[in-house]
């Protein structure tokens, strides 16, 4: 199971896929193109040829940060023998663009592109390994408590707080959680 940037498994264990690196290499990656026009302001050829070939080489460095990543989750699923259930992608450009306290240059840096690529590889690599992808409708999947099922108080941050079983969680962790209860019914086992 996977919800933005955290994930969780029927087992009950939730983490968060690290998208950092990506994040840097994104904010790197701008640095350069800056430069880059800065000192090719004469010279539109020469600047069109360095952008196009620093721009390839961030994209192809993105696509092998990603890969670990999705390495990782699949093959904590497939080792589990776990579907993989993933928001719909509308849904998390919306949860992003809504802001869900990362701050803009966050939301700026990890554009939706590179979610695009997380889902692209896992349902690519799950496929493979014979491994189910399920995709559900992530509206308001962090409104309620995934243990008592009550409605959830926000606490600082990106905190939610149940205020019947005093369970506190991170939002994204929470949705993760809830997302994966409702695909349950859904998952077909041994296929
Ligand atoms: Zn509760």
């Amino acid at each position: 199971m996977l919800m933005g940037h955290s994930w969780s498994d029927s087992a009950g264990r939730t983490d968060r896929a690290d998208t950092s690196q990506v994040a840097e290499l994104k904010e790197r990656y701008r640095e350069i193109r800056s430069k880059v026009a800065k000192r090719t302001q004469d010279d539109n050829r020469v600047r069109r040829r360095l952008l196009s070939k620093y721009g390839k080489r961030e994209s192809d460095r993105t696509i092998q940060q990603i890969h670990r990543i999705t390495k990782k989750i699949v093959e904590h699923a497939k080792a589990n023998q776990f579907g993989i259930v993933m928001e719909k992608l509308k849904g998390i450009r919306k949860l992003y663009r809504k802001g869900n306290g990362q701050g803009p240059s966050y939301r700026g840096r990890l554009n939706s592109w590179a979610f695009y690529e997380i889902q692209r590889q896992i349902e690519y690599k799950a496929s493979w390994d014979g491994i189910p992808v399920v995709y559900v409708n992530p509206r308001g999947t962090s409104s309620k408590c995934p243990n008592c099922g009550s409605s959830l108080t926000k606490l600082e941050g990106r905190k939610l707080l149940c205020p019947s079983c005093l369970h506190i969680e991170d939002r994204d962790a929470i949705a993760s959680k809830n997302i994966m209860a409702c695909a349950v019914p859904q998952a077909r086992p041994g296929k």
